[in-house]
């Protein structure tokens, strides 16, 4: 975590943040990055709901404010209802961050169409229903800072993940429009692609598969969430003059 200046470059002091996918991993270090350096946060979270207290207690102790805003983003109602609670409770809603997702993977002969279905669902669908549900408020306010997670495995594909990859191409190339179509509103769209990173979802790749991946980094090691959670802050704070980009956090593993 990098404490930013709380009113110089890095601050996001007085803005509102909400991080879809907050309980745990990526998520978590978004959260705890954008509060630390100012922002009131609204952690959604589906399932992991103690984690998301813990996450919220801690925000509390770096001195800002935080909110449990519980919704499954794959479901269109539940994402519409978390950010509605955002904008209820805060008033504004200044950054938003699509994070949460998942992976099911299979090779594509083994696939079941749920196994597809799912991962499109929660990744590439979720990012739509709460950008949607965003807009018009950041329209009102001619201010927005949308980051959406991507992946490396959408720039380059991988073996057993056609349904990630598409999910992950797919919200590179909805960014890229979005960032098009809200320019005008002084609202800006960026996707930051992270690498390999120590999550609960890496531990679900088996290790010699891991360690084969792990050779193949020319920085020699697995991101770390806090890598990308850098990433993500540094658009939201300072990067009033990027849109339409995907900013790779992947130790050089894919330089696209
Ligand atoms: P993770 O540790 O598995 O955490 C996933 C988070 O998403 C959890 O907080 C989970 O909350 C939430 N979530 C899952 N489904 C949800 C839904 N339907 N609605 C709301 N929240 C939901 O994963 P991670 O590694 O931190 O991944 C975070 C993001 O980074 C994902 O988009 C992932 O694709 C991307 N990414 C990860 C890696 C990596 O190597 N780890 C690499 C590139 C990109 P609950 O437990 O409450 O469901």
């Amino acid at each position: 975590m990098t404490a930013g200046s709380q009113n110089g470059a890095g601050s996001l002091k007085g803005k509102v943040a909400l991080v879809t996918g907050a309980s745990r991993g990526i998520g978590r270090a978004i959260a705890l990055e954008l509060a630390c350096r100012g922002a009131k946060v609204a952690l959604n979270y589906r399932a992991s709901q103690a984690e998301a207290e813990s996450l919220a207690e801690r925000i509390k102790e770096i001195g800002s404010e935080a909110l449990l805003v519980q919704g499954d983003v794959a479901k269109k109602e539940e994402a519409r209802q978390v950010v509605r609670k955002v904008l209820d409770h805060f008033g504004r809603l200044d950054i938003l961050v699509n994070n949460a997702g998942i992976t099911r993977d299979k090779s594509l002969r083994k696939m079941a169409d749920d196994d597809w279905a799912d991962v499109i669902n929660v990744n590439l669908n979720g990012t739509y229903y709460c950008t949607s549900a965003a807009l018009p408020a950041m329209i009102d306010q001619k201010y927005g800072r949308i980051i959406n997670i991507s992946s490396v495995v959408g720039q380059s594909g991988n073996f057993g993940q056609a349904n990630y990859a598409a999910s992950k191409g797919g919200i590179a190339s909805f960014t890229k429009t979005l960032a098009l179509e809200m320019a005008r509103y002084n609202i800006t769209a960026n996707t930051v692609a992270p690498g390999f990173t120590c999550t609960e979802m890496l531990q679900k790749i088996p290790a010699n598969i891991l360690e084969q991946i792990k050779a193949k980094i020319p920085l020699g090691r697995f991101a770390m969430p806090e890598d990308v959670a850098k990433a993500v802050a540094f658009l939201a704070a300072d990067g009033d003059y990027i849109t339409g980009q995907q900013l790779a956090v992947n130790g050089g593993i894919y330089m696209g």
